[in-house]
């Protein structure tokens, strides 16, 4: 909570913002209105029940009540007030500030009441709470008021032996005499009052706090480190109250909201980022044990799912990670990249514009509908980025920087752990084990190059290591050709050797004007290099309102299709001259059977005519191997490969071969 309390001067107070309504509970002259000054014009109000439906009903711009105390805690009836709206479905309330204000209690008298005389104290509940010493020691019965200046007027109205609790003003103000000072079991004292304003979407409140109900979720907030403000209980809610969450410690507090079913409500906007609960056991790195599959919302890679990550080096501004997040995504790209921290090989280079960017980075990827990766290079940079980022990247520089494992590990994001360009594989898959340590499942191996004693890229791409890490963990391995070549031109061999080996993905940089780039240019792909790349890889294309873009794709694919069909009538011929010297017939029905069933799997829903496909391959085989169809009304020859489904534009069968 640090900073984060206004401290009240004393008398002089702060000038208000005039323009602002800042309601209270009670009347001029106790410490709520002195509190509510300094949040604007103060305006009394006979009950925290009216005050509240006043800052919902808008006739005030904030409502100031007190929340705790030094020596006594929760203040339970401004608190519970506030309980009772939200249990009633309310509408969003935030805490906008916290507002402390020092708080020196007097037991005060009409004229000639000596302090052992007084049988009556006038005061409110949550000050007799605070005056547990000055009770017992006095033998007077305590008389609940609604504040205490109305206490110390009251006392002066009824006289006799009645005396009040109040502030020093309050007393002089109502004309009655200061018995004791500082009567408060805590000295020095003070209050702490929440300035709770109309919460929902824009505002941003300096205190996070949250009301919870339930013994269990109490119990897993407070371990958590929040300072618990406990409210009485009830029957089917033990223990109930609010909870002030510092901002370090938002996304482990949240996390704690998936486990309960007791009511959990924030005080203002629910954090970005809800990490699942902390696995109390993750696999190891090297365990026997089937292909992890890490997601991030469409996003997926392991086990079979592949992925590319694309992007600039670094996010320089927001419009060029927008532009780049629509180019990576017409690609093809199935998560955006960009740097927002920066490790620089010199201290004068670009260091990364932070977390604003993080924001720009995280607009453009919801605006193509991917998600984001971006690296921290310092533990108190994760819980930060975490909120924003889907996915964690420890760069190669921070490999074995263990406390940035530990701290990324627990933030409850896929953490991509780059190779150090100084690890070996061993070394590498020991640091992974730190991030699983601290209870993250989703761990990404990326390759981007290793130092060697050759100058003519940037690093070594050692896919003989990333094919060694195969067989020795079950995370996913993707490979960065980028930093490993460090040259444009040698990105995409690089890319393509990585993806033959098979790789899980891949990370590659993206720059439209890399002459311009504040960081990595030279390595940077082209929007239409990346597209061309990844058509070669098969990935779709992503949205685009150019025909001509998806048609790029599709002639690729045709062109493949006509290459591998050529093929495949070379192999036909070859399977002939052999069914030839063997002396076995050139037709095989159970073989087209066969070929029928697999391209009827493959297709499958996408092509209910996918037999015309195959009969069509079948035909242009048969023609290839010479084969002759039987004369019209023959036996001797086989059957004409059968038409199904529906009929089909193109005939099937085998065509009638001329002759000779
Ligand atoms: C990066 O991905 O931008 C980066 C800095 O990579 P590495 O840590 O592999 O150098
Ligand atoms: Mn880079």
């Amino acid at each position: 909570m640090d900073g984060r309390i206004t401290q009240d001067a004393g008398a002089e107070d702060a000038p208000a913002p005039a323009t602002l309504l800042a309601g209270y509970q009670g009347l001029t002259g106790s410490f709520s209105a002195r509190a509510a000054a300094r949040g604007g014009r103060p305006v009394g109000f006979p009950s925290f029940d009216r005050l509240l439906r006043a800052l919902t009903a808008s006739e005030i711009d904030l409502a100031v009540l007190p929340a705790a105390t030094r020596g006594a805690g929760a203040v339970l009836e401004p608190l519970e007030a506030i309980a009772r709206l939200l249990e009633a479905g309310g509408p969003p309330l935030a805490v906008a500030s916290e507002i402390e204000v020092p708080v020196r209690l007097v037991l005060a008298a009409p004229h000639g009441v000596a302090a052992p005389d007084v049988r009556e104290i006038y005061s409110q509940t949550p000050v007799f709470r605070q005056c547990t010493k000055l009770l017992a020691r006095l033998d007077a019965v305590p008389v609940e008021t609604h504040d205490t200046a109305y206490a110390a007027l009251r006392v002066a109205e009824l006289g006799g032996t009645r005396a009040a609790v109040c502030s020093e003003e309050a007393a002089l103000e109502a004309g009655l005499v200061v018995l004791e000072e500082d009567v408060s079991d805590v000295r020095p004292n003070a209050t702490r009052f929440w300035a709770v304003v109309r919460g929902g979407a824009g505002v941003e409140p300096e205190i996070r706090a949250l009301f919870y109900s339930g013994a269990r979720l109490a119990a897993a907030v407070a371990d958590a480190g929040a300072e618990i403000l406990a409210l009485p209980g009830r029957a089917d809610a033990p223990v109930r109250g609010f909870a002030v969450v510092p901002i370090r410690l938002l996304s482990k507090v949240s996390g704690l909201s998936a486990r309960a079913a007791e009511t959990f409500v924030w005080l203002g906007p629910a954090p970005d980022h809800v990490p699942p609960p902390r696995l109390k056991e993750a696999p190891r790195a090297t365990e026997v044990r089937p292909a992890t599959v890490v997601t991030a919302g469409a996003f997926a890679v392991g086990g079979g799912r592949r992925a590319v990550i694309a992007g600039p080096c670094a996010v320089e501004s927001p419009e060029q990670v927008m532009r780049l997040a629509k180019a990576v995504a017409r690609a093809g790209a199935t998560a955006l990249r960009g740097g927002v921290f920066k490790p620089r090989t010199s201290p004068s280079a670009f260091q990364g514009h932070g977390l604003d960017a993080l924001r720009w980075l995280r607009d453009a990827g919801d605006s193509v509908g991917l998600p984001i990766v971006t690296e921290v290079m310092a533990p108190s940079q994760v819980e930060p980025v975490a909120r924003l980022a889907d996915v964690l990247q420890i760069g190669a520089r921070n490999c074995q920087n263990y406390d940035l494992l530990k701290e990324a590990g627990a933030a409850g994001r896929p953490v991509m752990l780059k190779r150090g360009f100084g690890t070996t594989v061993e070394e590498w898959l020991s640091a992974a084990e730190y991030i699983l340590a601290a209870g993250c499942r989703d761990v990404l191996l990326c390759e981007r190059g290793i130092r060697t004693f050759e100058r003519t890229t940037r690093g070594t791409l050692d896919l003989g290591g990333l094919l060694a890490a195969r067989s020795l963990t079950h995370l996913p391995l993707l490979a960065d050709p980028s930093h490993a070549a460090g040259r444009r031109e040698l990105v995409p061999g690089l890319a393509r050797a990585a993806w033959g080996a098979g790789a899980d993905g891949l990370m590659i940089e993206v720059h439209d004007t890399p002459e311009s780039a504040l960081c990595d240019g030279p390595q940077a792909l082209l929007p239409e290099d990346l597209e061309q790349l990844l058509d070669e890889f098969g990935l779709l294309p992503g949205p685009t309102d150019s025909v001509e873009r998806v048609r790029r794709a599709i002639d690729r694919v045709d062109a493949g299709i006509a290459g591998l069909v050529s093929r495949r009538l070379a192999l036909c011929r070859a399977v002939a001259d052999t069914k030839r010297s063997t002396g076995r017939p050139i037709r095989d029905e159970a073989r087209e059977a066969t070929v029928r069933a697999r391209f009827e799997e493959a297709l499958g829903a996408d092509a209910p005519n996918a037999a015309i496909l195959a009969d069509a391959l079948i035909s242009l085989g048969l023609e290839a191997e010479g084969w002759l169809p039987p004369a019209e009304g023959s036996l001797a020859g086989g059957k004409r490969p059968e038409r199904r489904g529906p009929t089909p534009v193109v005939p099937p069968g085998p065509p009638t071969l001329p002759r000779s």
